[in-house]
């Protein structure tokens, strides 16, 4: 698959290739930043009579209002219902009773449990029995990315990781949104490049790097919240419609 969605044209007919071959469920996390609305728009747009998408976003409690707005406006444009997957309540009571309300400012190991609760567990009781996630990673987001695949073998989630944006550059990436007249947080117009929870995410100045505003307290080698640090292999699981990866 990774060789065929490079080959592809579009982000319509990587879409309508990913659809086509995945044999099974196909989870979109969807962090409702400007990647994750192209996509999105491409899901809306395929021919998913024969496909099993399922969009959902990671309801942390600390976002910001404008990403709910972003959410509402989404769902109302496109007619597809996007889950809202929350923490467990029980998980959160005990970080706040332990680490206070802005805790994860305190030490990397807070911030790093925080993000467990509010994001990781949610996303890996999410992505259980999954046989796809699609993500919005471009290569150019960070150093940490730059060598991302297409599609590569996910072991830790045991699924195949899908990123149909990787090569994208961020003016390709506008001129979709355009094009298409893709709703958009308002924030990315304040200096929102990369936008998470509200107390973890500040603008960044015009040739910052756009994960700068991320966690800007921290070392720039720990910038990841946990979500898409997994074992990758290049190993294909037998009941995917592909036979191998390329
Ligand atoms: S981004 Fe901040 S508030 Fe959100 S889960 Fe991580 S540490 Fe917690």
């Amino acid at each position: 698959m990774d060789a065929k969605l490079a080959a592809a044209g579009s982000l319509a007919a990587r879409m309508a290739i990913i659809a086509g071959a995945v044999d099974g469920r196909i989870a979109f996390s969807s962090s409702l930043g400007i990647e994750d609305q192209a996509i999105l728009d491409a899901i809306a747009g395929t021919d998913r009579s024969n496909a099993e998408f399922d969009v959902f976003t990671l309801q942390t409690g600390r976002l910001f209002p404008e990403t709910e707005e972003t959410l509402a406006r989404s769902e109302e444009r496109y007619g597809l219902p996007i889950r809202a997957v929350k923490p467990d309540a029980k998980e959160v009571l005990e970080l706040l009773s332990q680490d206070g309300i802005f805790g994860f400012r305190h030490s990397l190991e807070n911030r790093k449990r925080c993000c467990e609760i509010r994001k990781v567990h949610p996303l890996n009781k999410s992505l259980a029995g999954a046989a796809a996630w699609i993500t919005g990673i471009r290569r150019e987001q960070s150093g940490n990315r730059s060598n991302m695949p297409f599609a590569e073998w996910d072991e830790g989630h045991e699924l195949i990781k899908i990123n149909p944006l990787a090569d994208w550059s961020a003016d390709e990436l506008d001129a979709y949104i355009a094009d298409h007249d893709v709703p958009v947080n308002p924030l990315h117009d304040q200096g929102f490049p990369s936008i998470g929870c509200q107390p973890c995410t500040r603008a960044v100045q015009p040739g910052e790097d756009p994960r700068a505003g991320r966690w800007w307290w921290e070392n720039e080698d720990k910038k990841e919240c946990g979500l898409h640090v997994s074992s990758i292999t290049q190993t294909q699981p037998q009941d995917q419609k592909e036979p191998q990866p390329a």
